[in-house]
């Protein structure tokens, strides 16, 4: 379903670069972590999956569609792309209701069809009562609910979340993590978590992808990576 090849990229210099020999293939309704260290290049592998950037070599492709392709030359823009996205500063709209961060995500559904989805993503996130309230009058676990309902309506494929939990303290994070993976799982979505926290790597995700200077170290599922680190046994997501 997703297919990644070969990806480089640099900011400037091409010496430089931040991405280099990137490959990642993924299912349908996967979900892969993206696990490195602070400027690792995540963030950069996520916006240049986004189109927020463009490779300077390598191929992107989604489902059936072609995002870049270095030797045709094509590169699909960002909003034919269509992907869910949940970057962990600018969450939501905070002069828009709930309900219209939401409805924000769909607005290419008409009609009935359009309010049916909207009350359809708060029943799944346990939310329909909020649906008139500000951002500023949520917690931070509740906005964050919010993000994911709104990146999720358009029924994306694929959604990127950059790490999605950084505002939260330890104890909403838990709750907030297993919610996600149950909706994320639900909903089939393919997913890409990009994270620098192993426990949220693991727990999360049915494979995990080991990134250093932008090129993949190392992959495998939560509990091949278990074995070789100290985190408890049995919270490993991949059979859940
Ligand atoms: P973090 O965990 O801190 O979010 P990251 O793995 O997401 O880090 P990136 O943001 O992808 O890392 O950055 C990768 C490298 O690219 C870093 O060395 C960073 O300084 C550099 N970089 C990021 N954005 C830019 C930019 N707009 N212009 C120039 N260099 C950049
Ligand atoms: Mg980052």
């Amino acid at each position: 379903h997703v297919q990644i090849t070969d990806l480089e990229f640099s900011y400037g210099k091409a010496s430089n670069a931040v991405v280099q020999n990137f490959n990642l293939h993924m299912n349908e309704g996967e979900i892969v972590s993206i696990l490195g260290e602070s400027g690792s290049g995540k963030s950069t592998i996520l916006r240049l999956i986004a189109g927020l950037e463009t490779p300077s070599q390598g191929k992107i492709g989604v489902g059936k569609d072609t995002y870049v392709d270095d030797q045709s030359g094509k590169i699909l823009p960002v909003e034919k792309r269509g992907l869910g996205m949940v970057f962990q500063d600018y969450a939501l709209f905070p002069h828009m209701t709930v309900g219209a961060n939401i409805l924000y995500g769909l607005n290419k559904w008409k009609g009935p069809a359009r309010r049916a989805r909207l009350q359809e993503m708060l029943e799944l996130i346990n939310m329909t009562e909020y649906r008139k309230r500000y951002p500023h009058e949520l917690s931070g676990g509740q906005q964050q609910r919010i993000a994911l309902a709104r990146a999720l309506a358009p029924q994306p494929p694929l959604l990127l979340l950059d790490e999605p939990f950084s505002n939260l303290d330890a104890h909403l994070k838990h709750r907030i993590r297993d919610e996600l993976r149950e909706t994320i799982k639900y909903t089939g979505t393919t997913t890409i978590f990009v994270t620098h926290d192993q426990e949220d790597a693991k727990v999360l995700s049915d494979r995990v992808v080991l990134v250093d200077k932008g090129e993949v170290k190392k992959t495998g599922t939560p509990y091949e990576l278990l074995k070789e680190t100290t985190v408890p046994q049995g919270i490993g997501g991949a059979q859940a």
